[in-house]
C-alpha cells in the first residue's frame, strides 16, 4: 500500500498495489485549505479503512505500507521532521503511528526520494545506475539513486537541492534563507514572479488573463514557458532566470555526482522540451566534457503519479 502526503498536508492519496507495483485501487481526497495534523490523520484513517475493506482485499493481505511525504523526513526512524508548507508536523513519528494503528510494517520517506525510486524502477530511469531526480513542484525536491538504492546521507537530508545557494542576495526561500534554487525555479516561484512583474506590463497582464480565463492566480509554470515561447518578454525574462540558475545547480551536481541521467519531474517539467533543450545546452557549456557528454536530461515518465507510485515502490523494496 502507498500513501502520499503533500507538503501542505492538503493533498493525500492512498493506493493499493500488487507485488509487481500495478495499482489496483486508488483514492484521492484533496482539500481546498491547509488542514491541521489531526484532520489529515483522520482523513487518512478513513481512506485506509476504505482501501483495506475485506471486499477489496479479497483473499489478499497488505504486506507493507510506504509513505511519501512532501517535507523533511528522517527515513531511518520514520519521523516527519517538518513540512515547509504546514504547521504541526514537526518531529511527528508517522511510522510508529501507522504501525500501531494498522499492525503492518511501514516505511516513510521524502516524496522526491520515493518518486526517484519509482522513476528508476518503472519510469525514465530504468536500467540506469546513477540517477539524479529533481522534482520541480510547489517546492523543489531532489534525490539520488545509486545502484537502485536511495542515497540518504548521514542525516537523511541528501538531495535537498532546492536549498542550494545559486544567487547571492536572491529572493527569500521557504526555509527562510535567500537565493536558494527553490525561490527561483519552483512552480510557485515562477507563477508568483510572473504575476508580480505583470503589474507593470499591461500586455503580459492581458496574456495571463487570456490563458487563465481571467483567474491570474492560477497561472502555471508551464503556461509561463509557453508565453515565453510565444514572445512575451516578461515570461522570457523569468524562463531565462530558471534556465540560468537551474543550469548552475545541475552543473555543480553533475561535477559532484557524475549521474548518467537527470530526470525532471513536477509541474515545471510539464514544460517539456522548452525546459530540457536549453538546460542540456547549458550543461555542455558549464561542465567538463567528461562529466556532461553522456548525461541525458529527460522528463519523468510517471508525471503527476510519481509520488504515489513512489510510495508503493518504497513499500515493495526488498519484498
Ligand atoms: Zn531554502
Amino acid at each position: 500500500m502507498g500513501i502520499e502526503i503533500s507538503g501542505s498536508g492538503s493533498r493525500q492519496s492512498v493506493a493499493l498495489a500488487d507485488l509487481n507495483g500495478n495499482i489496483l485501487q486508488r483514492i484521492r481526497r484533496p482539500l481546498e485549505y491547509v488542514p491541521d495534523t489531526q484532520t489529515v490523520l483522520q482523513l487518512l484513517d478513513d481512506m485506509l479503512a476504505e482501501v483495506m475493506h475485506p471486499q477489496r482485499l479479497q483473499d489478499g493481505r497488505v504486506l507493507r505500507v510506504g509513505v511519501a511525504v512532501g517535507g523533511l523526513v528522517d527515513a531511518t526512524h520514520g519521523v516527519v521532521r517538518t513540512l515547509h508548507h504546514a504547521h504541526g508536523w514537526d518531529n511527528f513519528p508517522l511510522q510508529d503511528y501507522l504501525e500501531e494503528r494498522l499492525d503492518i510494517p511501514c516505511i516513510v520517506d521524502n516524496n522526491a526520494n520515493a518518486a526517484a525510486l519509482a522513476e528508476a524502477q518503472y519510469g525514465a530511469g530504468m536500467g540506469e545506475r546513477f540517477i539524479l531526480y529533481v522534482g520541480l513542484g510547489r517546492g523543489i525536491g531532489g534525490a539520488m539513486i545509486v545502484n537502485g538504492k536511495i542515497y540518504h546521507g548521514a542525516t537523511c537530508s541528501a538531495g535537498e537541492i532546492g536549498h542550494l545557494l545559486v544567487k547571492e542576495h536572491g529572493p527569500k526561500c521557504s526555509c527562510g534563507n535567500f537565493g536558494h534554487l527553490e525561490a527561483i525555479a519552483s512552480a510557485q516561484a515562477i507563477s508568483r514572479t510572473m504575476i508580480g512583474l505583470s503589474v507593470e506590463h499591461p500586455e503580459t497582464e492581458a496574456a495571463i488573463r487570456r490563458v487563465t480565463e481571467a483567474r491570474a492566480e492560477r497561472i502555471t509554470a508551464e503556461q509561463v514557458f509557453r508565453l515565453a515561447a510565444a514572445g512575451d518578454q516578461v515570461a522570457q525574462q523569468i524562463v531565462e532566470e530558471v534556465h540560468t540558475y537551474l543550469g548552475i545547480a545541475l552543473a555543480n551536481i553533475v561535477h559532484l555526482m557524475n549521474p548518467g541521467i537527470i530526470i525532471l519531474g513536477g509541474q515545471v517539467a510539464q514544460a517539456g522540451e522548452l525546459l530540457l533543450t536549453p538546460l542540456q545546452a547549458r550543461l555542455r557549456d558549464l561542465c567538463l566534457p567528461v562529466a556532461s557528454e553522456n548525461v541525458r536530461i529527460v522528463q519523468g515518465k510517471l508525471g503527476t503519479e510519481a509520488n504515489i507510485v513512489g510510495a508503493v515502490t518504497l513499500a515493495l523494496q526488498d519484498i
